[in-house]
């Protein structure tokens, strides 16, 4: 076995026993998505470097460390897989001349990939569905997106899941803020690490997003954004949360709250819990007014967030709230002989017709051999074509998770079993 090749580190597979609660994450977020109007939007994994570099910025974790990016082998042209996916969201909007026709209430999923140490929680690729609203100003908007999370977690039976805010306000009141933030820096520069003395006139902000320990104090300590916001973003803060209030969702300010990505302003949010260490955001997002004009553009307000898919599983696989559906098939076709064989097949394609899902048996293997793989399939019944059942017309059916009998009955009347106890 030593020389089979393995996953690449931080890739991981979703193996079978554990898709059922992927499909069930799936399909919840693909009814909620619809329940608040948000339509589909699919774009490639593999996009130019520049369109990251531009769009999340150069002095950023993602840009300076994390990007797989690569030189084209066959025409030099330097190419990154997504690391997320609002930047191809905007570029394919733009591309396309979407916001020709109104705003656009947008998602996607998909995999994102970033070169980050792995560990619980933390991959290389790794899952995020993605939301946007592009041209609408909010804050209805900002609001609506909090709302849709709250009601998200309740539908996947999560609590513990807090929202945190803030507002980085308009470029005006940023810049001012930057300026008092870059002297407070730099009073305390023998106290910054390597990272934050590299983003201290680079991109000063992000020293506020530092999750180095030693860094706590510095932070904690710096001047608060707040007190430099104009009025027309501190109207706009005002307004999402009282929205918030009125539909009863609870938040927290976090004053030092800024989000990993450049291009942010306004209102930006996070979801954290207790329940995974130091990964503990399962949510992400805020407004990004600047990004169209920033990728060549039309100016357009812009908001949107991303889940991290597999940490929102992990939180999932330890509650009990919701009961997962199983993939089993309902029932399982055993047949011996070769009398039985078109009987068995013609009785599976039925029922799959009638929407039951039906494993057959394939190869051979006795009757008993065969039951015994019906009863690892998990599932419900077994349906049996024996020489006799065939003679007959009829088929056996036997329940395999419930105590009972075997009978012998006509196909239909099988049918009408099988239904009476899938629902
Ligand atoms: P973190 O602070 O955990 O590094 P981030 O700020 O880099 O997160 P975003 O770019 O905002 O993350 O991505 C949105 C969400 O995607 C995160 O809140 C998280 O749930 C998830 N996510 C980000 N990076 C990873 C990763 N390497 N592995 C798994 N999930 C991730
Ligand atoms: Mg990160």
């Amino acid at each position: 076995m030593s020389d089979t090749i393995q996953a690449i580190r931080g890739m991981s597979d979703v193996l079978p026993a554990d898709a059922p609660l992927w499909e069930f994450f799936e399909d919840t977020v693909r009814q909620w998505l619809r329940d608040y109007g948000y339509r589909n939007i699919r774009m490639p994994i593999v996009e130019k470097t520049e369109l990251f570099v531009r769009s999340i910025g150069e002095v950023t974790d993602i840009v300076e460390k994390e990007m797989y990016t690569f030189v084209d082998q066959l025409n030099g042209e330097s190419l990154t897989l997504r690391p997320e996916g609002t930047a191809s969201c905007v570029r394919a909007v733009l591309q396309h001349n979407l916001l020709y026709a109104g705003p656009q209430r947008l998602f996607y999923s998909g995999p994102m990939f970033r070169h980050e140490r792995p560990q619980k929680g933390r991959y290389r690729q790794f899952h995020q569905v993605g939301v946007e609203a592009l041209g609408l100003p909010g804050p209805d908007v900002d609001a609506e997106h909090m709302v849709m999370c709250a009601r998200l977690w309740q539908r996947l039976g999560l609590d513990g899941i807090r929202l945190e805010i803030n507002t980085l306000g308009g470029a005006e009141s940023r810049a001012r803020y930057r300026a008092r933030l870059v002297k407070y820096l730099e009073s305390r520069i023998d106290e910054l690490d390597e990272d934050a003395r590299r983003r201290l006139h680079g991109n000063p902000l992000r020293v506020l997003d530092s999750k180095n320990p030693a860094m706590r104090d510095v932070v904690e300590q710096a001047p608060r954004l707040y007190d430099d916001l104009d009025e027309e973003s501190l109207r706009h803060f005002e307004t999402l949360q009282q929205i918030l209030r009125s539909v009863d969702i609870d938040y927290e300010i976090k004053p030092r709250l800024v989000r990993g990505l450049d291009y942010y302003n306004l209102t930006v949010s996070e979801w954290t819990t207790d329940r995974l260490g130091a990964q503990a955001t399962v949510c992400a997002g805020g407004r990004y007014d600047g990004l169209f004009a920033q990728l060549g553009g039309k100016p357009a307000p812009a908001c949107g967030f991303a889940m991290g898919v597999e940490r929102l599983l992990v939180l999932m696989a330890e509650s009990s709230a919701v009961e997962v559906p199983a993939d089993a098939p309902a029932v399982y076709v055993v047949h011996a002989g070769e009398e039985t064989r078109a009987p068995a097949w013609r009785a599976a394609e039925a029922l799959r017709q009638a929407g039951i899902p039906v494993v057959l048996h394939c190869g051979e293997g006795s009757f008993k051999s065969q039951m015994r793989r019906a009863d690892a399939s998990g599932a419900r019944f077994a349906l049996i074509v024996g020489e006799s059942e065939a003679q007959a017309n009829r088929v056996g059916i036997k329940p395999l998770r419930d105590p009972g009998v075997q009978e012998t009955l006509e196909l239909s009347e099988a049918l009408a079993r099988i239904r009476g106890t899938s629902n």
